[in-house]
């Protein structure tokens, strides 16, 4: 083990740590949270020692960085990793991703519904994908207020939860929002609630669509108390990153 690896593998014990203990105080059981290890602006070599200690669900935003470094993975890592796109998508760009991510945790709109729908089909037909893409929706809970996070408006999610369902080569997995900025631990957990809410009424429509993505590395507690199956975790694991978003 290199000193990356060490330092890694101690930054994951203490999320595992912090992940129980939320689990503990919420009643709830760890095994049905999942931690997605967001490994963006690190290297491939950081993909690799992470699945070397058994990480198999990794997070991505940009696809100029995501297809390149997954791309670069021994096949052997590449076929143990699950890669889930979070980040902001231009239709396209949509093509690429339903080419190679397992997951696309960002949709929040019906012409990138219809983009990554084409763009599965595709992969599917080339061989490149195996099963139908994932995704879930991702919603706008700053009310339109924060932008440039992305997500659609909470009124519009059955609309296109509908879209998916249609589609053919997508499947519905559930919710995922990112908490407002500057809000303080009600703020985020109000938002969060709100989130599982909207899931909840989700599952009348579609009983599959069971996931909920939220919390990150400053709020993993607050969105464990509040329902979440996944968590997606940066900096907490990885270190601070290069520069600002
Ligand atoms: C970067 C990112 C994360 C991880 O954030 P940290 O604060 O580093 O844990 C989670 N979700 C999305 C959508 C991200 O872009």
């Amino acid at each position: 083990m290199d000193q990356r690896q060490e330092e890694l593998a101690t930054n994951l014990d203490r999320v595992h740590a912090r992940i129980a203990e939320a689990c503990t105080a919420a009643g709830r059981n760890a095994e049905d949270v999942t931690l997605i290890t967001v490994t963006k602006f690190f290297p491939a070599a950081d993909v690799e020692r992470l699945a070397a200690l058994g990480v198999s669900q990794m997070g991505e935003n940009r696809e100029q960085e995501a297809g390149p470094k997954f791309a670069e993975l021994s096949p052997s890592v590449r076929a143990a990793v699950r890669l889930h796109f979070i980040g902001q998508l231009q239709t396209n760009k949509a093509g690429r991703v339903a080419s190679y991510a397992d997951v696309v945790q960002s949709v929040d709109r019906a012409r990138l519904v219809r983009a990554l729908d084409r763009g599965a089909a595709a992969a599917l037909q080339a061989g490149d994908r195996q099963t139908p893409l994932d995704v879930t929706l991702q919603v706008d809970l700053g009310q339109g207020a924060d932008q440039g996070r992305g997500g659609a408006l909470p009124e519009d999610v059955t609309t296109l939860a509908d879209l998916v369902v249609a589609s053919e080569s997508l499947r519905l997995r559930g919710l995922m929002a990112v908490a407002p900025r500057d809000l303080d631990a009600d703020g985020i957990r109000a938002a969060f609630d709100r989130l599982a809410t909207l899931s909840g009424e989700l599952g009348h429509t579609s009983p599959d669509a069971t996931w909920l993505s939220m919390g990150m590395s400053a709020d993993l507690e607050l969105a464990v108390a509040a329902g979440a199956t996944h968590l997606r975790v940066g900096t907490a694991i990885l270190g601070s990153r290069p520069s600002a978003e």
